[in-house]
This record gives C-alpha cells, structure tokens and sequence, in this order.
C-alpha cells in the first residue's frame, strides 16, 4: 500500500475508529502488552542490539518497561478519562449544565527519533490510540532494525486503517507532513520541530514538539558533591549521553569540585570499568555522521582551555566515544554551542549561584534545570530565577519515569505535554457541552430593556461580582 493509500485508508475510517468502545481499545493495548511481555521482547532486544549495541536489559528497562507502564494507566483510568467532566454553573445560567468532554481529535501523525526508538514510538501511538485517533507511526531511519520489527509488530496488532508505520527517513516524513492531520506529535531536535510545525501550520494542525536543548545541572555549595557526581555520571553515560533529558553541562560551586570529579570517576569506573569503549553495557554512538559530530567537538575543545579530566578518547571502528568529563572548557567553546547528546560532560566551576543563573538565562529554555542541594532556599532560588520543562533536585532522568508528572519543553525544547493524563489531553479536542434544560436568562434581560430588566441587569452587576 502506497504511503497516501494508507492515509486515505485511514481518513475514511477516522469516524468508524472514534466510535469503537473503551473495551476494544483496552483489547487492543492488552495484545500489544502481551507482545511486548512475550514473544516480541527478544526479536525488540535483538534489533537494538543490531542498531547501536544497547544491552537487553537496558532495553527492558528503558525502553519495555516505560512502555508496559503506560499502557497500564491508560487501561486503569481510559474510561474515566473519556466520561464527561461536569463544570460548575454560575447563577446567571441556572436551568443549564456544562461538561467538557475529550473528543478524538481523528487523523495522527507520529514522528520519532532513534534514541529510545521503542518508547518513543509506542508511547504516543498507545495514548492516541486510546483517544479514539487513527495512528500513522514514522520511526526513526537511524535505527532500521527496531523501526522494521516495530512496524511489523504494528501490523500483527492492529488494522492497518487504525495504526501503521511508515517506514523511512526525510523524503518519506516530508510526503507525510505535505499531508493534512488532525494532530501531529513530534519527538525530535529542534531543528526538525521547527520544520515539522512549518508544515503543519499550512493546515493549522495543533502540533505537540518533544524536542531537545541543553540540559544545564547546577551542583549548589550546600549539595553533597560527591554524591551529586555519581548520580549526574549514571544519568549522563546511560545510552552513552544519547538523551534529551541528559545533564548536557554542569555547574559545580567551587567548593563541591573536587567531590563531584571524584564522584563521577567512581561511579563510570564501577558501572564501565577501566576502559568504558571496550565494556558491553556501555551503548554506542548510534551512527559514524553523529560518532564524526561528537569526535570534532572533543577534538576541537582539546585545542581549547579547560582540563579534559576523565576520557577524551574515542574509537571509530566501535563507534564508541570515551565517557568524557572537561572542566572548566570556554564558556561560549566547542562544548557549549549545540546540544551534546552524547558522553562529552563539560564542568564549569563558580562562586556565586548568580553566574550559572546568569548564563542560563541567556541561552533558550531547556527541557529541565537539574538542582544538586540540600539548602531549600537555594532550590527555590534557582526554579524561580531559571524557566524549563521540568526541574528535578538531587536526581537527573528519574523525572520521566513517574507517568503522573507531565513531561514537555518550553520555547525551543518544545511544546505541549506528553505522560498519563496531560499526555491523552494532547490527542483530544476538550470539547464544551453546554444543555439548557430550564427557562435561559434572555427570557428575562433581552430588548427591550424596560426598566424592570434594567433593574435586574443593575443588580446582577452589583451583587454577582
Ligand atoms: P531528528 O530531529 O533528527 O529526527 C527525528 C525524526 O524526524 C526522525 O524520524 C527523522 O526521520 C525525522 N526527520 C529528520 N529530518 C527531517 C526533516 N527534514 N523533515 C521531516 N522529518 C525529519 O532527531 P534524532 O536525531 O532522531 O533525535 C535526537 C534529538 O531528539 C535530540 O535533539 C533530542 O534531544 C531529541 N529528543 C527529544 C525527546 C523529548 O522527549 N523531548 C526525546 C528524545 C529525543
């Protein structure tokens, strides 16, 4: 079937999929939960194995587990989530009632990138297909063995008039944004968010960006420093840094310095061992265009000042780049011009909590400020002097775990909320209800205005508000 076959397949089955029960869709989701628990878990580990060498139980935890998780809370709270919500009435309007009620929004395009190819694929498809929405997937080219089992683990599930993968890379996403939607949710670089809104603004299509940025962590005087540089490293050389929500740059008060490079050596000795490029668990860079990209900044940043600390080595036959620590590099160098995504940490020390607020207030809004501290005021100090999607204190990445907490960017790390129930609004239409059951209030105050009505009008203004 050609790419507008399907979409024309899909368009034409968008009223028959919004009317299908919350039984059938519970069916649904339970036979991909059954998938994914059985049969398919080890083809999915295999395939990413294939793609960049990321180790099975890191798939199970990362990438089935996360996926698993949201099914669950659509399966627990999906009727609950689509029953009328009733609003309350002011006294002007008795004799009615109003509700809002999430109405599929019909045709959805999702688009996702290749670093965590499985939970960004399934996560979005799940919630909007539990919306009510027809589903077009297009993974990511960057991973094509996971983006293969994917669509056909898709198509052993589902009609293909109510989800299906299109598989390829920029020509085959660009045929589809040159199509209309009723929502498109992007994951992805900015760069791409900016393109995909673009097109979708020919047709106003609402668009969610789940995009990316510069993670900064501030690592306060009063945090533990030591433990700071352990939790940062784990959350930093997981999926060798390839993560939206990694720490992209740290800024360490002076005095914790030499605890956190202290802390984050210990912690990639105990997870990778001596030589981190040589141990399994540690993920390769997931291409030679990205392993080219990283390898130049660390190359460039070695002709610049800073102390590169940890690392600093890289090997282009494994693709794997050492974890890497520099401290103190130029502020505006090679590590600080673009998203990192990658296992390149540059450190920069400070005095004063106003510099690092400074410099992050001059640079676009990253998806989360990570605040190392144990003094309440300075937490409090830094979320109000700093804006981002998220904050997370004395913990980096586990934020996106808990399904409960919505999760997005602001300005350049995107917009709109994915996770439970902020991430099911996102692929419905809150439509208004309103019933008037009683006499409406024109009865009594439309023209003319005799001078009985305009006592009523005189008293509502007086008394109601
Ligand atoms: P990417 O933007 O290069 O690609 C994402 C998707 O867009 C892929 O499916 C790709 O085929 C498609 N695409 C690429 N170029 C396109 C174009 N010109 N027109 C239309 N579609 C195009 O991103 P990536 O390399 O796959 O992933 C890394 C980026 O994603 C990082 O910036 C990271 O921060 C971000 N990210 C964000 C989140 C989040 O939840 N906020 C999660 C994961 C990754």
């Amino acid at each position: 079937m050609t790419t507008a076959e399907l979409i024309a397949l899909q368009r034409a089955h968008k009223q028959a999929q919004s009317d299908t029960t919350v039984a059938y869709r519970r069916k649904k989701l339970n036979q991909l939960r059954s998938a994914l628990k059985g049969p398919w878990k080890e083809r999915l580990e295999q395939a990413l194995w294939e793609d960049f060498n990321k180790n099975a139980a890191e798939v199970d935890l990362t990438e089935l587990l996360p996926t698993l998780d949201n099914i669950k809370i659509i399966r627990q709270n999906l009727k609950r989530w689509l029953a009328p919500q009733k609003v309350k009435t002011p006294l002007p309007l008795l004799g009615s009632t109003s509700y809002t009620r999430a109405e599929a929004k019909g045709n959805t395009l999702v688009i996702a990138p290749w670093n965590y190819p499985i939970f960004l694929s399934l996560h979005p498809l799940c919630t909007s297909f539990a919306a009510g929405n027809t589903v077009i997937l297009k993974p990511s080219e960057l991973t094509p063995k996971t983006s293969e089992a994917l669509k056909a683990l898709i198509e052993e599930i589902f009609e293909p008039q109510e989800c299906a993968v299109v598989l390829g890379g920029v020509p085959e996403a660009t045929e589809l944004l040159a199509e209309r939607f009723d929502h498109i949710f992007f994951t992805g670089s900015t760069h791409v968010g900016q393109i995909v809104m673009e097109a979708a603004s020919k047709f106003l299509t609402p668009v969610t960006l789940e995009l990316g940025g510069k993670s900064p962590t501030i690592v306060d005087a009063s945090a533990n420093g030591y433990e700071a540089g352990k939790r940062v490293a784990w959350a930093k050389f997981t999926n060798a840094g390839q993560i939206c929500i990694a720490p992209d740059h740290v800024y360490v008060h002076r005095s914790q310095l030499e605890a956190f490079r202290k802390g984050v050596k210990d912690a990639v000795k105990r997870h990778y061992g001596d030589d981190p490029t040589q141990h399994p668990d540690f993920v390769q860079i997931v291409n030679p265009r990205n392993f080219d990209r990283l390898n130049s900044i660390l190359e460039d940043s070695k002709t610049e000042a800073g102390i590169v600390d940890m690392g600093g080595t890289a090997n282009a036959e494994a693709r794997k780049i050492a974890p890497t620590m520099v401290v103190d590099p130029p502020r505006n160098g090679a590590l600080m011009r673009e998203e990192l995504f990658g296992p390149l940490l540059p450190v920069f020390s400070y005095t004063d909590l106003e510099e690092p607020l400074k410099e992050i207030g001059t640079r676009e809004h990253p998806l989360v400020v990570y605040i190392y501290a144990k003094s309440r005021k300075n937490i409090n100090y830094i979320q109000r002097h700093t804006r981002a999607g998220a904050t997370a204190v004395n913990m980096s990445l586990l934020q996106i775990a808990n399904n409960f907490l919505p999760f997005g960017g602001v300005g350049h790390s995107g917009m709109g909320k994915t996770n439970g129930h902020a991430g099911f609004l996102e692929f419905t239409n809150t439509r208004s209800q309103f019933y008037q059951w009683g006499p409406p209030i024109n009865n009594f105050i439309a023209a003319p205005y005799t001078a009985a009505k305009r006592k009523i009008i005189n008293f509502l203004l007086k008394n109601l508000y």
